[in-house]
């Protein structure tokens, strides 16, 4: 039970974490594409559009590792938490303290 505790503790915590990333990064995204209006020449807009590339991979990253962590979150108020989807054997402790939102065994990952 106590491991629980602990683990809900973890994820909650990433899940805030995550989601401030998320809106970090998106109201980045937004003050550039407010900006991107005044203009410059070809190489800036270049420079813009990789920069904008690479954001958007972080933060569907990042909305990929939040939807992980509340699906984990879910797992424990239903009880299922730790508990491998695919053999429905206990995850490994060692595993889950790593990766507290794992959803699968070591065998299974
Ligand atoms: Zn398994």
């Amino acid at each position: 039970m106590s491991d629980e505790t602990a683990a809900r503790a973890q994820l909650e915590k990433q899940r805030d974490e995550l989601a401030q990333r998320v809106d970090r990064l998106q109201a980045a995204e937004h003050d550039e594409t407010a900006a991107s209006g005044n203009v410059a020449g070809e190489t800036d807009n270049a420079h813009k559009w990789e920069n904008a590339e690479i954001r958007e991979g972080q933060i569907s990253e990042a909305l990929d590792e939040l939807r992980q962590t509340e699906a984990a979150l879910a797992r424990l108020d239903e009880g299922n938490f730790g508990v491998c989807v695919i053999c429905g054997k206990p995850i490994e402790p060692e595993r889950l303290e790593l990766i507290p939102e794992a959803v699968r065994c070591e065998k299974h990952a």
